[in-house]
């Protein structure tokens, strides 16, 4: 039996004739940038998440810092987010003098703690920016409310819970952006890097357009200083294929986390929370529990593989504290840094058999018995 952390190839098996006619129609169209694909994919995502612009790009770090260029953030402004994220949340920021400003986690989602957040506002403060974590929707009332009386903008990082719900609706349909990533261990992963911005106001979603293509509406003509950060075209036809089993797929994460939640069954493991009026899409599978390392290696010798989602805080990062005025700010958040180092991710995809997670269980519970 072997085990992966994720199965693309056994879902691309699957899907082989229709992916292949998708991918072999671009080949032939000779339309490699931008085009039908493109459009097509930018209209069906933005209609299964429930928003009215979405503009494809190269990838989620890219679709972060279009965002926050299509708001029109200057270098100094601040923007407060989680410390316990992947390093493209707040990397995609500072890379254009954004300022992040890191507020602690629940002990519980692991998402940030929005009754933190008005205390770290400041003159600079222009955004806020939550991370759905593991696929989990942050707590989006409490930080809209926020944004709300504080008059600050929202952008989500949707890039691990494309198809999560909060209150019913589909995270990355609630801040003034949101931005998502198509890399390919995503629930909705392309063959390669791409990435997407969504947004309800018409005129985000014209300056993100722009931004993403070298600030330029008409050719040769630029009225902004933007990227070079298209949605391929033929990753764009095979989401196209992608995006009608994506619910599919979620609900086979889910099914296979009640059987994780079912089958570990051990004193001292912490296993997911999932808060009121959400859905979980299990982008990881995350638990926590003591001596951490060992069991990794545990299971590595067992032939199950995991991950840690994330051993560093980004406060933590050396490429942070580069960054002036980041440093006396940014001081301590325990409770990132305690989860960061009990977290481990095990194997979680739609392709995982019952007879594969129940081994996987029991190698973890019989660690702790
Ligand atoms: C994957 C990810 C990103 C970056 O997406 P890329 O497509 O790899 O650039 C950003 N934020 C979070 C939370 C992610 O998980």
């Amino acid at each position: 039996m072997t085990i992966q952390m994720v199965d693309l190839v056994t879902q691309y098996k699957k899907l082989k004739p229709e992916i292949d006619a998708a991918v072999s129609k671009v080949l032939e169209s000779g339309q490699f940038i931008l085009g039908k694909d493109v459009a097509e994919f930018e209209s069906a995502a933005a209609r299964y998440v429930g928003v009215k612009h979405a503009i494809g790009c190269a990838s989620g770090t890219d679709a972060l810092q279009i965002a926050i260029m299509a708001l029109g953030l200057k270098p100094g402004d601040e923007i407060i987010t989680t410390p316990f994220t992947f390093f493209a949340t707040a990397e995609a920021a500072a890379l254009i003098g954004i300022i992040p400003v890191f507020v602690d986690i629940s002990e519980k989602t692991y998402n940030m703690r929005a009754d933190l957040i008005e205390a770290a506002i400041t003159s600079k403060t222009k955004a806020i920016m939550p991370v759905h974590l593991f696929g989990q929707p942050a707590d989006l009332d409490e930080i809209l409310d926020i944004a709300r009386r504080r008059h600050l903008f929202v952008i989500e990082d949707n890039a691990q819970a494309m198809g999560a719900l909060y209150h019913g609706k589909k995270a990355g349909s609630f801040g003034d952006l949101s931005c998502t990533s198509f890399f390919p261990s995503k629930n909705l992963g392309a063959y390669g890097d791409a990435g997407m911005i969504m947004t309800n106001d018409a005129v985000l979603a014209e300056n993100a357009r722009m931004i993403a293509q070298h600030g330029s509406r008409v050719r040769y003509k630029h009225e902004l200083l933007g990227v070079n950060s298209r949605l391929d075209t033929i990753q764009a036809a095979i989401l196209n294929v992608k995006l009608n089993y994506l619910d599919h797929w979620n609900a086979a994460r889910q099914r296979n986390a009640a059987l994780y939640n079912k089958m570990l069954d051990a004193e001292g493991i912490v296993k997911p929370f999932v808060a009121q009026e959400r859905s979980h899409i299990y982008h990881q599978y995350s638990i926590r529990v003591g001596r951490r390392d060992a069991l990794q290696e545990h299971l590595r010798a067992k032939g199950i593989p995991s991950a840690i989602h994330y051993p560093i805080p980004l406060h933590r990062q050396e490429a942070f504290g580069k960054i002036p005025g980041f440093v006396e700010r940014n001081k301590s958040f325990p409770v990132a840094e305690h989860i960061a180092k009990e977290i481990i991710s095990l194997p979680m995809h739609p392709e995982l058999s019952e007879e594969q997670i129940t081994f996987i269980a029991e190698t973890v519970s019989r660690f702790y018995a």
